[in-house]
């Protein structure tokens, strides 16, 4: 590259950025993408969750920037939580305990080095990052937030039958992010799901792991079939402007005032 090289497309990513451009940008929000490697039906990757979630981070950051704020987004961690489909080849768990402490050293490690806001954006159903954060955050100076992407708009409007694992939604949004990765949808499983016998787990008041080859045949929780990629851009549209407003009023927020 030439010495006279500009500044990077998207300096809101860090995996994008020199030493220049981070030198000189006061970066107060850092986003860290977490995903999962996991099978997703017969016509999704297994990055599905990863994919997803690095897009939506890059989308809103995006936006953000370009009202002010100086949001950087992290790699995306590819490894989540997925103790209950090891049965189900290449499948790749790394357990909540693990997940603590690699966030532990990450948060130490952006501590004190100028970014003073960190936003877990999560993409898998599987991780759960509320406990962690409280253990955590009493550790660090560092303001510590958690999003379930999927979760900060309401699905119901955009899609038929959003679907919880490689359904409507997220081929939808794969057919947006990703189409080069999605398969035909008749190579796609009906993404059946067996229902609980016991009733309270059933009705969800109680709750357990789902042992996922005993719940689907495909892999798949939620019909695709309806997906179109227009359904997945106006969601991720919606989602990414969610997330993009949270993250300006992070960037003007006084971690020491956070209460009005
Ligand atoms: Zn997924």
């Amino acid at each position: 590259m030439p010495s006279n090289a500009s500044m990077p497309t998207r300096p809101y990513v860090l995996a994008e950025c020199s030493w220049r451009e981070v030198g000189q940008t006061p970066y107060e929000v850092a986003v860290l993408p977490w995903g999962a490697t996991e099978a997703h039906n017969f016509h999704l990757p297994y990055a599905t969750d990863t994919i997803q979630c690095d897009a939506i981070a890059a989308e809103a950051a995006r936006r953000a920037w370009e009202r002010g704020a100086r949001v950087v987004v992290l790699p995306t961690v590819p490894f989540g939580v997925n103790t209950t489909q090891l049965d189900i080849p290449l499948t790749l768990n790394v357990n909540p305990s693990t997940q603590l402490a690699l966030l532990t050293d990450l948060a130490l490690a952006l501590d004190g080095q100028g970014v003073r806001k960190l936003v877990l954006l999560n993409g898998h159903g599987g991780n759960h990052f509320r406990q962690m954060l409280r253990e955590l955050q009493p550790r660090v100076r560092l303001f510590l937030c958690a999003v379930d992407w999927y979760s900060c708009v309401d699905p119901r409007p955009y899609f038929a039958e959003p679907g919880d694992h490689a359904g409507e939604l997220e081929t939808s949004v794969m057919q947006h992010v990703a189409p080069h990765l999605v398969r035909p949808l008749a190579d796609a499983g009906p993404g059946r799901a067996r229902t609980w016998r016991v009733g309270g787990l059933r009705e969800g008041w109680a709750w357990a792991p789902r042992r996922w080859t005993q719940v689907t045949a495909d892999t798949g929780v939620g019909n695709p079939a309806a997906a179109t990629a227009a359904k997945g851009a106006a969601y991720v549209d919606a989602v990414a402007e969610r997330i993009a407003g949270l993250l300006v009023e992070l960037q003007a927020l006084d971690p020491d005032d956070l209460y009005a």
